[in-house]
């Protein structure tokens, strides 16, 4: 079944993980995916990998901390593909393990370039793609934990709660012009960027006691939920936060 036929999607981060698992959703549903990242090896080896599966993909070199990377990735995808249905914002980074009072500058900037200005610029170069398309759909990787924090990663949080806010208020901006705007919320996911919690001997029981489904979820559900979102199914829903959390936020 190829429920996305003749559909253009764009999806950050999309060479590992999460990113990965939903480009990989997409091009067995029938859509065309730019697949954008830093890393041009593992680019190639997602687009093999979405090719094999016998659908469509391109990689497009973008660091979401540079408008100019995301101007050019929105305009080589409509060169490439001749229009833009769907963005998924996924790519993100999670730096902290410690109290606040353990912040560098760094730390902090990176971390909102990339989560907080990356979202919020790739909303501004993409919308007027999608509208001259016809409309679609934008989802944007957020986390449970911009709803219910945890401690030593204020920052990480309080970026998923900005990337969460970005959404909603873009989604007021846009729903008229029938381009609906919403977020994937997921909890633990088996990914690299959870590697190290998920193998500490200290910390993968406190975290696993987080979830009530009593595991951690992989990048294929949290695909899952984006298609969803995307998804004719999904025509009523806009400014959306959909947990993809294993309970975690009940
Ligand atoms: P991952 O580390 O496997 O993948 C992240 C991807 O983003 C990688 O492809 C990486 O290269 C890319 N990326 C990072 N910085 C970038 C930049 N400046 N420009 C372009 N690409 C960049 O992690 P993941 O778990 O797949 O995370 C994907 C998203 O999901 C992130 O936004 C993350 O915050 C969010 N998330 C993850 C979890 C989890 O438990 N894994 C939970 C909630 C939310």
């Amino acid at each position: 079944m190829t429920p996305f036929a003749d559909k253009v999607v764009l999806i950050t981060g999309g060479t590992a993980g999460i990113g990965r698992a939903t480009a990989l959703a997409f091009a067995r549903a029938g859509a065309a995916v730019v697949v954008a990242g830093r890393r041009a090896a593992e680019g190639a080896a997602a687009v093999a990998e979405m090719e094999t599966a016998g659908g469509r993909g391109r990689f497009v070199r973008a660091d979401v901390a540079e408008e100019a990377d995301i101007a050019r990735l929105v305009e080589d995808t409509l060169k490439i593909y001749g229009r833009l249905d769907f963005a998924f914002n996924n790519a993100g980074i999670h730096l902290e393990h410690g109290p606040i009072t353990t912040l560098t500058s760094d730390v902090l900037q990176r971390t909102l370039a990339v989560n907080v200005g990356g979202v919020a610029l790739c909303l501004k170069h993409q919308i007027p793609a999608l509208l001259a398309s016809g409309g679609g759909v934008i989802v944007n990787n957020a986390s449970i934990l911009g709803l219910r924090p945890l401690p030593n990663c204020a920052v990480y949080n309080a970026s998923k709660a900005a990337v969460i806010s970005l959404s909603r208020s873009a989604a007021l901006e846009n729903a008229r012009a029938g381009l609906r705007i919403n977020t994937v919320c997921p909890a633990v996911i088996e990914t690299d960027m959870t590697a190290a919690l998920r193998d500490s001997s200290d910390l993968r029981a406190q975290l696993l006691a987080l979830h009530p489904l009593g595991r951690f979820g992989t990048a294929e559900e949290v695909a899952g939920a984006v298609l969803y979102l995307c998804s004719p199914a999904a025509a009523y829903a806009t400014g959306v936060n959909l947990t993809v959390d294993g309970g975690y936020g009940i």
